[in-house]
């Protein structure tokens, strides 16, 4: 196989075209994910920030919970932000063994912006949270790797990387850049 491996973005709503630009100036195809045709073939898959509620009733319309569910069980790398990371959890398209509370930090806080230090990462992540979720329950193969006022916000399950703010937003792109190593490391070893 050669050329960039082809990532999805699901587009039915929210925050998709930050990401979608993050990931084509970092070298990687970008498909936007809309219907489950546009899930074949896909090497990765973001899961971008929005509102989990309208997420979900998409992905029931379009009948996307099924193939994408098949995509993430075949060992494609995934990165979900805020509602992309609920709708990994539990309660939603249960990919991911964490319990999302969604707009944890309470109403009136809708927005903050934080430095975050990650154990794979030398200098600290700036992090912005929208009405953002927390993780209030985990699995014991879940991998916490930063959190807020003792409230996890970013971790890892296996190829399952999940993070409650936007680095999207702040251009951090060393989330994006980890997420597809780890999606350029599995296209080769399928060779
Ligand atoms: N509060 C939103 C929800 O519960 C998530 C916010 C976000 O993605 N910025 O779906």
């Amino acid at each position: 196989m050669s050329g960039a491996p082809v990532v999805g973005v699901l587009a039915l709503q929210g925050g998709f075209d930050a990401h979608a630009r993050m990931l084509r100036d970092l070298g990687a195809g970008v498909r936007e994910v809309r219907t489950p045709a546009d899930l074949d073939g896909l090497d990765g898959l973001v899961l971008p920030g929005g509102e989990s509620t309208t997420m979900t009733l998409g992905i029931a319309r379009e009948g996307l919970a099924e193939p994408l569910a098949a995509l993430v069980r075949s060992g494609a790398p995934v990165l979900g932000t805020c509602a992309g990371l609920i709708m990994l959890d539990r309660d939603h398209l249960g990919l991911m063994d964490i319990a999302a509370r969604r707009n944890a930090f309470g109403r009136q806080l809708h927005s903050f912006e934080t430095d975050l230090d990650f154990p794979d990462l030398d200098e600290p992540v700036h992090a912005v949270f929208i009405r953002a979720p927390w993780i209030e329950d985990h699995g014991p193969d879940v991998a916490i790797l930063a959190s807020v006022d003792g409230h996890p916000v970013a971790a890892r399950e296996g190829d399952i990387t999940v993070v409650a703010f936007h680095p999207e937003l702040s251009g951090e792109h060393r989330l994006h850049a980890q997420f597809l190593d780890r999606v350029r490391a599995r296209v080769s070893a399928a060779g």
